[in-house]
């Protein structure tokens, strides 16, 4: 066992030392070749001065194919085929160095043929007084191979991009990794191999064990995935993906595993869901606005959804107060009040608009989103640093813009570094621009509504809103037992002072006006402008009559007194005022505006300062009896007519339907227009019979003309509120159409705004059943009475009517033109009709055809006519 060892050839070299100092004795020699012979290495002793060997042993024989004497006789210089002086200038070189030469490896043929790696070493040895030169050969080519076949395993190990480990499943322990896992954990191979994997990766012994085992036992030839998380030497966690199989060893089972480094693909993945989330709040968001109609409501839910649906850990909005040039923070979600309050603090109190540096601020200055996608760490970030604010990493900041403006911003967080990237912030500024839109609609919604009910100049209610309020004030009025004046103001000289300095100082005139009635009255619900130059009180409780008087002369000589500043210049004003009284005066509160009105009249008239109407009051009551009867007696006189109006297309210039006007034809005073019987007729139910016999009237003249081959048009008959409201009426339409087969083709019916709004659900399914025989519907008066325009979306009707005065207001400002423009785009965009009523000039004309309205009716093409006219003037023209 002399050259077992092969690592330790100085023992074995010293071992041959002490026995060639004995080889004199016989026995030692025999043992020491047998010694020799025993090992599985070719050992060669050549005696340097004879340059012959001394010894060769078995093994050299079988490595060289030879008997010990061929071998013996051969010596060194045959074996090795090497001249003689060549060896021994080398073995002198190793005398003379005095150390043992290194070992070469060299590939050796042997006698069979087959090549052969053998390991030589070589070392001089001192005897008697000369040398002897120990050779040992090693066959190394089995080794070799197994060596070469761990490098290139190793290798191979080293250069893959995956970790690579083996772990012994009896110890827990790693028995082998690669350079990668050494990367992946942040760790030396060493410390590697002194570790267990759950000091290393995110589970505990015993799931790990489980998972170990089930491999094992289950399926152990192909790999098993799982993912999870590595602790690196720094602290830092890196996701990763390991592929496990298990390898059955002598020394007992080894899994064998390759970890990824998942981060990239993590990361990808986090993007996708990131950017699902953003677009579930943009399409949330998207479906809001169709829904809501109030501008609080569509930021408070806004948020909400970027919280619930988005994921986003907090969502505000902060709105621009323009006239404090600060941000104001209206709704949020997902914040609590301490983190709200502390936003609110931070703009109110260092918020400058123009001159802010915040980056809310900013971003409304600059119109573009700011993004931070570190925000712990960033030092630009004040807020949001106490424990609340610590859920979020990732902060966008965006800007709302309505009209070219930021009107304000929406800012989200998000839990997550590095949030906000190209295509979130591409979908998120798509959202910031939907509130935006929706903001805008909103608002001109609002405005919409709010114009219909109010004077843009003075802010006060105008005088549809105040006829409702008065008609309330009556209804109280009357319950409580008293009475109520209506007083309508008008303000003298006012065309005067208009006309020479100018408009903007009549504007500020009437202001001065609103302002000084609502001063002394106290509650501005009582005041109201109902004309250019017309402002209207009312006085809800009147004691006596003597007080109302009293009342009146006080103010006047106050209002006389007081200066109305105007240009610089101090003017003093006077007014006159009708007054009429609830209930002496009218029991309605459109009778009382009519009389109101005619006591102003005749005050104007006569000069007096005020007049009550009552003379008058008293007067009509007398002669309403006598009217009643003799409209009763026209239905069957038939002394009713129908004059038809024609509307005319704004593209083309040509007709396209008509409306048919009633008219009363009295036999004492001629032509009575429906204003001043439509009424009467209501308040004693004729109006059912009239109204009957208009649709029947209407459609028989359709009727007629289309069966003489005339272009007959469809003919809008109005219909009374008290119609649409009676049961039978859907009955009643039926049985007119039911004459003819093209009966509903000819016929639509005008319908007053307010009337459907007074009862959405029934009027809707009403005119449902009506649109269903194929009669059309519009909306008549629109923009006088409505309440809420979002009712509109939900109205069965084809055709909107603008009323007369918002085509009259259209020429006046920009104000009017915009509300006309704003109602026409909005039934656009419901697919309705638009048909624009009483147009007058050439100008109202015009600038609607600009506006894109369809249709107009008015005196400027013709005015209501006779059947008879209408047909050769509108109708036989067009067919010759
Ligand atoms: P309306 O439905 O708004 O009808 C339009 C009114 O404006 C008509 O007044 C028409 O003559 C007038 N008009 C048309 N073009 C112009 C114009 O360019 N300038 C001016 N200043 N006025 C124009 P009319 O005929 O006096 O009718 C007044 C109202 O009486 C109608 O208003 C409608 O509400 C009601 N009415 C008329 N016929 C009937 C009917 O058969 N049944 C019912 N229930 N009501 C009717
Ligand atoms: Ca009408
Ligand atoms: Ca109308």
């Amino acid at each position: 066992m002399i050259f077992d060892e092969r690592d330790k050839p100085v023992r074995a070299i010293g071992t041959c030392q002490d026995i060639t100092e004995r080889m004199t004795a016989e026995e030692d020699l025999r043992r020491f070749s047998a010694a020799m012979d025993a090992t599985s290495d070719a050992i060669y002793l050549v005696d340097r001065s004879s340059m012959r060997f001394v010894h060769v042993n078995e093994a050299a024989c079988r490595m060289q194919g030879r008997r010990r004497e061929e071998l013996l006789a051969l010596g060194p210089e045959g074996v090795l085929s090497t001249p003689r002086v060549e060896l021994e200038r080398a073995y002198d070189a190793m005398i003379a160095s005095g150390v043992p030469a290194q070992p070469v490896e060299m590939l050796r043929t042997r006698r069979d043929g087959s090549q052969a790696w053998v390991e030589l070493r070589r070392h001089a040895q001192p005897s008697g007084k000369g040398w002897t030169i120990v050779t040992v050969v090693r066959d190394i080519t089995d080794q070799r191979a197994s060596d070469e076949k761990l490098r290139r395993f190793r290798a191979a190990m080293d250069v893959s991009g995956d970790g690579i480990l083996l772990i012994d499943r009896a110890s827990m322990r790693y028995i082998d990794v690669n350079q990668t896992l050494c990367d992946l954990t942040g760790r030396t191979r060493e410390e590697l191999l002194g570790m267990t994997p759950m000091d290393v990766f995110n589970a505990n012994r015993d799931t790990l064990e489980r998972d170990y085992d089930a491999i094992i036992a289950d399926n152990h030839s192909s790999a098993t995935k799982v993912e999870g998380q590595y602790r690196r030497k720094d602290g830092s966690v890196i996701p990763i993906e390991t592929r496990r199989s298990a390898l059955l060893t002598d020394d007992g089972w080894v899994i064998v595993g390759a970890a990824r480094d998942i981060t990239e693909r993590k990361a990808s993945e986090d993007r996708i869901v990131q950017l699902y989330r953003v677009h579930a709040v943009l399409s949330g968001i998207n479906s809001l606005i169709v829904r809501v109609s109030d501008r609080d409501e569509l930021f408070r839910k806004a948020c909400r959804i970027a919280v619930e649906e988005g994921g986003f850990r907090m969502a505000w909005i902060g709105v621009v107060d323009r006239s404090l040039m600060k941000i104001v923070p209206v709704a949020s979600a997902g914040t609590d009040d301490a983190f709200m309050a502390s936003v609110k603090g931070l703009f109110s109190s260092t918020e400058d608009l123009p001159m802010g540096n915040s980056k809310a601020a900013w971003a409304i200055r600059e119109k573009q989103a700011v993004v931070f996608n570190d925000s712990q760490n960033d030092p630009r970030i004040v807020l949001g640093k106490n424990p609340t604010g610590s859920q979020f990493r990732s902060m966008a900041i965006l800007p709302l813009i309505v009209a070219g403006e930021a009107v304000g911003v929406l800012v989200l967080y998000a839990g997550e570094i590095d949030f906000f990237h190209e295509q979130e912030l591409k979908l998120l500024t798509e959202l910031a621009g939907d509130i935006a839109f929706a903001i805008d609609h909103i608002e001109k919604q609002e405005r919409l509504n709010y114009l219909a009910y109010y004077d843009v100049l003075t802010g006060l209610a105008n005088r549809s809103l105040f006829l409702e309020r008065v008609a309330q004030y009556m209804r109280s009025a009357a319950s409580g037992g008293h009475k109520l004046a209506l007083f309508f103001v008008d303000v003298e000289r006012f065309k005067n002072i208009n006309d020479s300095l100018g408009r903007p100082a009549g504007d500020a005139l009437l202001k001065q006006v609103a302002d000084w009635l609502t001063a002394g009255g106290g509650d501005p619900n009582l005041v109201a402008r109902v004309g250019a130059d017309h402002f209207a009180v009312v006085m809800p409780e009147v004691k006596r009559d003597a007080d109302v008087a009293r009342f009146l002369e006080n103010r006047i000589d106050d209002f006389r007194e007081h200066p109305f500043r105007l240009n610089d210049a101090v003017f003093r004003i006077a007014i006159k005022v009708g007054v009429a009284l609830f209930p002496d005066d009218g029991t309605d509160a459109d009778t009382l505006f009519r009389n109101v009105e005619a006591a102003l009249k005749k005050a104007k008239a006569r000069g007096d300062r005020y007049l009550f109407f009552k003379q008058k009051m008293t007067d009509r009551v007398a002669g309403k009896l006598t009217l009643e009867n003799k409209l009763r007696l026209a239905l069957e006189k038939q002394e009713y007519v129908l004059h038809y109006q024609p509307k005319i297309s704004l593209q083309t210039g040509k007709l396209t339907s008509a409306e048919a006007l009633i008219r009363w034809n009295d036999a004492q005073t001629g032509l009575v227009p429906p204003g001043q019987f439509i009424p009467i007729l209501e308040e004693t139910g004729l109006i059912h019979d009239v109204g009957r016999w208009a649709l029947r009237k209407a459609l028989e003249d359709y009727l007629r003309w289309r069966a003489a081959g005339l272009p007959a048009v469809r003919i809008a008959v109005n219909v009374s509120p008290l119609q649409l409201r009676s049961r039978g009426f859907i009955a009643e339409v039926a049985e007119v159409i039911g004459v003819d087969a093209h009966a509903p083709g000819g016929l639509e019916l005008e319908i007053t705004e307010s009337l459907i709004m007074e009862d959405v659900k029934h009027n809707i399914a009403t005119l449902q059943a009506i649109r269903a025989m194929n009669i059309t519907i519009a909306i008549d008066d629109f923009g006088t009475g409505f309440s809420s325009l979002s009712y509109l979306a939900k109205l069965p009707v084809d055709t909107l009517k603008i009323d007369r005065s918002f085509v009259i207001d259209m020429t006046a400002g920009p104000d009017g033109l915009a509300l006309v423009s704003t109602i026409i785009n909005l039934a656009h965009s419901l697919k309705l009709k638009v048909v624009a009523e009483g147009v007058e000039t050439e100008e109202q004309s015009r600038l609607l055809r600009l506006l894109g309205c369809d249709e107009m009716q008015g005196y400027l093409f013709s005015k209501p006519v006779p059947a008879e006219e209408f047909e050769a003037r509108f109708l036989v023209v067009a067919v010759a």
